[in-house]
């Protein structure tokens, strides 16, 4: 019923072509976005409870009566995890004959699969849509995604959520930056939406050989570090603005405001929760789709660590925010500093002089004392003293409650230089290793 009254709303408000910018909360209080979650969340679990074996014997198992479930936390502990999604036949969860796949190769290499209907397809473009409105993008502009093809069909989303704003769009898979460089000034596109080092990549060539009128940037996600960010944007003399998405979604569940203070949250379509929490509130962001008939996923670990923005956002949008992702889940070694993930040290080492981009972190222990040790390989013949100064720096300004543990003698920090490519040259050797004993 209240979705029925959403939707009348939406269509008054804003018209039928464009997209409903009362999706990026303009207009809904939080209460009501509130209520239209606690719906859409009994709706699925009921619709679940009926339609998809893997969630069947979940509830059975559990005991629950389906019927009586509200809110998340009266599931208890079930979840749906990635591994259930790389071990268990498709048919455990399709609820529905689907339209369209996506495969995600995971870590272990064995792909994940989930499937989608195309009005599923175009929910998600949907919020895309409306959050590049919301950033400034309209009818007139032209629009040049270089998201990668294949079984991930990023680039086809926002395709589609150009479509609903009747804005042009090449969508092209990822050619190499000269490509598309030799194109702007033929098809005048003033939009990028591109992968982080793609995006660098082109700057470079546009730094040497001149820019184009571009008046907004779209990244995918927190492998954008800062100095990529602001090198890009110095370039096009444009904001660059991230989004934050999965494969499970089917492309964005969140993106930035022009404020850029954390990923509003698609709450039309998706339920979060932030699951076992540390004392600042930090833990393992949680969804359940509200929307999806195809494959419902219900309280799926998204095996990403960060936490929910506290404040109202000064932008006015009423969607509730997270932070930057701060790493993933089975990355995260618990220690004496807190819960470390490889992108703390990331952010702390990147724009530190005088090291090579091969370092690690390690977790050692010394006694009763965690140590925290930076294994670091110097260049250029600038001396240790300086690097340990800017790390010691970046920690304390970057990470201060992490800086306030060792001040407090929770853990020591710990140096150490190896010899150039001990840590194995140009592979990418673990960044975070936990060597305690058990
Ligand atoms: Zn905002």
């Amino acid at each position: 019923m209240l979705r029925r009254v959403q939707r009348a709303f939406e269509h008054v408000v804003i018209g039928g072509s464009v997209p409903r910018l009362v999706r990026w909360g303009e207009g809904l209080p939080q209460g009501l976005i509130r209520r239209l979650q606690e719906d859409g969340f009994a709706e699925t679990v009921r619709y679940a409870a009926k339609h998809q074996k893997f969630f069947q014997r979940k509830i059975a198992a559990a005991g629950i009566d389906a019927q009586r479930v509200r809110r998340p936390e009266e599931l208890g502990d079930i979840f749906t995890t990635p591994d259930d999604l790389l071990s268990l036949p498709a048919d455990d969860f399709l609820c529905r004959l689907p339209d369209a796949v996506y495969e995600t190769t995971g870590t272990s290499g064995a792909p994940k699969r989930i499937y989608f209907g195309y009005d599923e397809l175009d929910q998600v473009a949907h919020h895309e849509a409306a959050a590049m409105y919301k950033n400034g993008v309209r009818p007139g502009d032209r629009v040049v995604c270089t998201f990668d093809g294949g079984y991930w069909i990023a680039g086809w989303v926002t395709f589609l959520g150009c479509k609903q704003m009747g804005v042009f769009c090449s969508a092209t898979g990822k050619p190499h930056p000269r490509e598309i460089y030799n194109r702007m000034p033929l098809y005048k596109y003033n939009v990028i939406a591109a992968d982080p080092t793609w995006l660098v990549s082109l700057s470079e060539i546009a730094e040497k050989e001149g820019t184009f009128p571009i008046k907004l940037i779209l990244a995918a996600g927190d492998r954008m570090t800062d100095v990529y960010r602001r090198y890009v944007e110095d370039v096009w003399k444009a904001p660059v603005i991230l989004g934050y998405g999965s494969t499970e979604a089917g492309g964005g569940v969140g993106m930035e405001c022009r404020l850029r203070d954390g990923y509003h949250l698609d709450e039309y379509d998706y339920l979060f929760e932030i699951v076992d929490p540390d004392e600042n509130g930090y833990g393992e962001l949680v969804m359940t789709t509200l929307n999806r008939r195809t494959q419902p996923l219900i309280r799926y670990r998204m095996r990403d660590v960060t936490r929910f923005a506290k404040e109202p956002c000064a932008c006015g949008v009423t969607l509730g925010r997270i932070e930057g992702i701060r790493g993933r889940r089975d990355e995260m070694v618990v220690m004496g500093a807190g819960n470390m993930h490889p992108e703390i040290f990331e952010r702390i080492l990147h724009d530190v002089e005088g090291i090579s981009p091969n370092w690690q972190v390690a977790v050692r222990q010394e006694g009763l004392r965690d140590i925290l040790e930076f294994r670091l390989e110097l260049t250029n013949g600038v001396n240790a003293e300086l690097v340990e100064q800017a790390v010691r720096q970046n920690l304390e300004a970057r990470y201060p409650e992490v800086w306030a543990n060792e001040v407090c003698g929770m853990y020591n920090l710990s140096f150490c230089y190896l010899t150039p490519n001990k840590l194995g040259g140009t592979r990418k050797a673990r960044r975070l290793v936990d060597e305690r004993k058990d």
